[in-house]
């Protein structure tokens, strides 16, 4: 009866932990200005299926993508047994669902072949990011709690398979030496060899398969209340993000309707003046952003792919489009304590441009959009840095110096290049 209520105390204290942190984290999306992601819902759902459910963009490196794939669908599926564990806890019963049968029988042998499937993934995982020198492993935005969040994770995924196939061992040999309360259930095809290692003292086995029972269920608690802090929150935020992915095309710039308005009115004096105050042009901050720009930017896996296929990065500046990512949540997260801490936003002083991305940054980006085009969950750091840029060129009269001559060109001469309209057409006479 204690283990019961021990059991249950636990498992409402980590359900209302994760409800509270979902809930700051819902908030703090929110933050973000209106943007319409809910037409064509057919299209985004076949998008969503493909992408986030089906993994279609990670298949471009088919190694890599198979073993994560073992890893999503083995910790997916492994996870309907805890069904059974949060039943047999919160009830007092021993694998309640083995009334059954094969059914049951058949169950327990893939979630095995699975939880080995994960153990051998997240191995090959650790060493690849640790020992082998892949370029979008590095980077200065993945040292110190990136590069620690990563390799938590996949200790964790290992010690948690490891404890359920120690338990799986210990109940199968217990129910051989036909302990009462170990009744026959269950097929074990990857525990079996671990039998050898097993003690044979009854008391012994019941302890090792307890103690892996609660590592078990404890580790899956404490996993779910790390995700709000780490970028495993993935797991649940790709599929909402890559629903509410951008269906237009790509290089698609959106228009900036006030400024629009402003032209419009500009060419044709019969229009009447623009209405109504804009409050600042671009993004200076988090709140200047679109909630899918900070839905992205929860969602980011810290993968790198971005990076990789980045230009700019490859060629040595110092943009990278996974930073520009990390950057903004870890400033929309500041926020979010700077509202909680104050009730309402109070200046801090600081601002995602500048204080979190440099100048240098947003004006190394060539808007070929090859980051956009890699991310394996649809996130667009491009539209980030092009409303940093259009901060800093209409608010601030900041851009680098070549940009400024050709927006000095355009003013005099009416394009991009330095010579007067009347002299555009002497080329013809060479
Ligand atoms: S759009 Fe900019 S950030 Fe993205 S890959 Fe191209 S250069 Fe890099
Ligand atoms: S933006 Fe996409 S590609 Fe880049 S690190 Fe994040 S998840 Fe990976």
């Amino acid at each position: 009866m204690m283990g019961q209520i021990i059991f249950f105390c636990l498992f409402a204290l980590a359900i209302v932990v994760f409800a509270r942190n979902a809930r700051h984290i819902y908030k703090n999306i929110k933050l973000g200005k209106a943007v319409n992601r809910s037409d064509r819902p057919g299209e985004r759902l076949k998008l969503m299926l493909l992408v986030a459910f089906g993994q279609k963009k990670m298949f471009k490196k088919p190694l890599a993508a198979l073993l994560h794939l073992c890893v999503y669908v083995g910790f997916c599926i492994i996870n309907i047994e805890m069904l059974e564990i949060v039943i047999d806890g919160l009830f007092g019963t021993h694998r309640v669902f083995s009334s059954l049968g094969s059914v049951y029988n058949g169950l327990i042998y893939a979630f095995e072949w699975l939880a080995f499937a994960v153990l051998f993934s997240c191995i090959i995982f650790l060493i690849r990011r640790n020992a082998l020198h892949i370029y979008r492993f590095g980077g200065r935005e993945l040292k110190n709690w990136p590069k620690t969040d990563a390799n938590l994770i996949l200790i964790a995924e290992i010690l948690l398979m490891t404890a359920f196939l120690f338990m799986n061992a210990a109940d199968f040999k217990l129910q051989q030496l036909n302990h009462p309360a170990y009744h026959h259930a269950g097929a074990f095809p990857v525990s079996q060899f671990l039998l050898p290692l097993l003690p044979e003292s009854t008391s012994t086995l019941i302890g090792i398969e307890r103690f892996a029972w609660w590592f078990h269920i404890i580790g899956v608690l404490a996993f779910l209340n790390y995700l709000p802090i780490s970028k495993h929150l993935h797991i649940i935020l790709a599929f909402p993000n890559t629903y509410f992915s951008k269906l237009e095309p790509k290089g698609k710039f959106n228009n900036m309707p006030a400024v629009t308005e402003e032209v419009k009115v500009m060419l044709d004096p019969s229009l009447p003046p623009p209405t109504g105050e804009v409050s600042r042009f671009g993004v200076k901050d988090v709140q200047d952003l679109t909630w899918k720009n900070l839905l992205d930017a929860y969602t980011c896996t810290e993968c790198g792919r971005c990076t990789a296929a980045c230009p700019a990065n490859i060629t040595g500046k110092l943009l990278s489009p996974r930073k520009i990512m990390m950057d903004t949540r870890d400033r929309l997260a500041e926020v979010g304590q700077n509202m909680v801490k104050n009730g309402d936003f109070q200046d801090d002083n600081k601002s995602l441009i500048d204080t979190y991305i440099t100048r240098e940054e947003i004006w190394a980006c060539t808007t070929c959009n090859a980051c956009v085009e890699a991310c394996p969950v649809n996130i667009d750091p491009l539209e980030i840095i092009i409303g940093l840029r259009q901060y800093a060129v209409m608010e601030e009269s900041q851009a680098p110096a070549s940009i400024n001559a050709m927006f000095g060109n355009l003013e005099n001469n009416g394009a991009t290049w330095k010579y007067a309209q009347a002299d555009r057409a002497n080329w013809t006479n060479q």
